[in-house]
């Protein structure tokens, strides 16, 4: 690759970050999201803020709750249903149903 190829690639990586930081949604849980995605799905906000790579997280991991399978990042993304889910574990350990 020449240095004008080089800077051309370097170019376009920037341009593609800057339309993609103009399109992504902060949210409380370190997650974001796209504005122009209706599914919402939900990308590590660390990985685009360190690396800007779009990682989408694991949300299987546990209800209400996310998992970077990059970074290992977890956080929450539906505070109420992290706390229900809160709630029935403790009920199940401490036998009540
Ligand atoms: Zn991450």
């Amino acid at each position: 690759m020449t240095e004008l190829e080089k800077l051309q690639k370097e170019n376009t990586n920037l341009k593609e970050r800057l339309v993609i930081a103009d399109d992504i949604e902060r949210h409380k849980g370190l997650y974001i999201t796209r504005k122009s995605d209706e599914t919402k799905i939900k990308y590590c906000s660390r990985c685009w803020d360190t690396d800007h790579k779009l990682i989408q997280v694991d949300t299987n991991y546990s209800p209400g709750k996310f998992k970077c399978p990059n970074c290992k990042t977890t956080g929450v993304y539906d505070k109420e249903l992290s706390r229900r889910n809160g709630e029935a574990l403790f009920n199940t350990l401490v036998g009540k149903h």
